[in-house]
């Protein structure tokens, strides 16, 4: 995978994604600790959305859904993985009485998770695109 700031996520496959999720979640936990369920969210891939929302988390399957169409690059695609991550580890009990009273946008929770996200996606792809390095360097070992 030739893994670039603004490489469109609609060009890479189903198992390319789920890798790249796969890697994401593992350096959240390491970051941000483990979710509240205790094991690590899973992957629902959507092509696209009625709403015009980047991704979700749903506490009560412990899943992230990614949608496709509202990610189009993957800069975004790493930004909602980690958004969405960041609710599994938050306390969400409060979470609709908060929005009733800050909106969505400042919901003091979906402030953190943007910021978190923000703060995190660049070194996120980073170690993303070097531990892929390292396994096509392995594979060139284990082929030749
Ligand atoms: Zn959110």
């Amino acid at each position: 995978m030739d893994l670039k700031w603004n490489t469109p996520v609609e060009s890479l496959t189903k198992s390319e994604i789920s890798r790249i999720f796969v890697l994401t979640v593992q350096l959240c936990q390491e970051e941000f600790g483990p979710p509240v369920a205790g094991k690590i969210p899973s992957l629902k891939i959507r092509p696209r959305s009625l709403c015009v929302c980047a991704g979700q988390y749903c506490w009560v399957k412990n899943q992230i859904t990614v949608v496709i169409k509202q990610n189009p690059t993957l800069r975004s695609l790493i930004d909602t993985i980690i958004h969405e991550y960041v609710h599994s580890v938050q306390d969400l009990d409060m979470y609709f009485f908060l929005e009733e009273v800050f909106g969505y946008r400042s919901n003091p929770l979906e402030v953190q998770a943007v910021k978190i996200a923000e703060k995190w996606r660049t070194p996120f792809l980073r170690a993303i695109k070097s531990q892929e390095k390292i396994i096509l360097q392995k594979n060139h070992r284990i082929f030749d």
